[in-house]
């Protein structure tokens, strides 16, 4: 069985950035499990996966406009630091969600002064290169139900 949209994959794999630092790897642990052709993984990595079998390895370097997207600067907001008042666990990198005329947006504290604080909307991972280490392991066929929900249902519980 070669991977196509609608099987449910199973992938080892390893991610680091140019400089060789780990960002996230599920070896030591289970598998990755998602459902292809439905942007489950980035767009890079999903393409690259298409038409491959259980046991191949793959190496692939997913530049941002194929993953997360470019830092854009305009997602960068100073705030009055006043707003953060009653906040006792203010600190660079604290992540929490603020409505936007765009709808719900994490942003992540990314610098404090006296006075302001900024966080930031982008993604984590954008503008970073994303090299992944992929090993497929096994793949399925999707149920019908997945694929009316769009993910893959790992074994045991599921509950929405
Ligand atoms: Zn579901």
């Amino acid at each position: 069985m070669q991977i196509a949209k609608h099987k449910v994959v199973k992938i080892h794999f390893t991610l680091t950035d140019d400089d060789g630092e780990v960002i996230d790897t599920s070896e030591g642990g289970e598998p990755l499990e998602y459902l292809h052709g439905v942007g489950g993984i980035v767009p890079g990595l999903e393409s690259v996966l298409e038409g491959k079998s259980v046991g191949d390895h793959i190496k692939v370097s997913v530049q941002p406009d194929d993953a997360y997207g470019d830092h854009d600067e305009d997602l960068l907001h100073e705030v009055a630091r006043s707003q953060f008042e009653g906040i006792d666990d203010l600190e660079l990198g604290l992540q929490f969600q603020v409505d936007t005329d765009d709808g719900p947006m994490v942003v992540t504290v990314v610098e404090i002064t006296d006075k302001t604080v900024t966080v930031d909307g982008n993604h984590e991972l954008a503008g970073v290169p994303l090299n992944f280490d992929v090993t497929v392991r096994e793949i399925r066929d999707a149920t019908p139900e997945e694929i009316a929900h769009g993910h893959a249902h790992g074994e045991g519980c599921h509950e929405h």
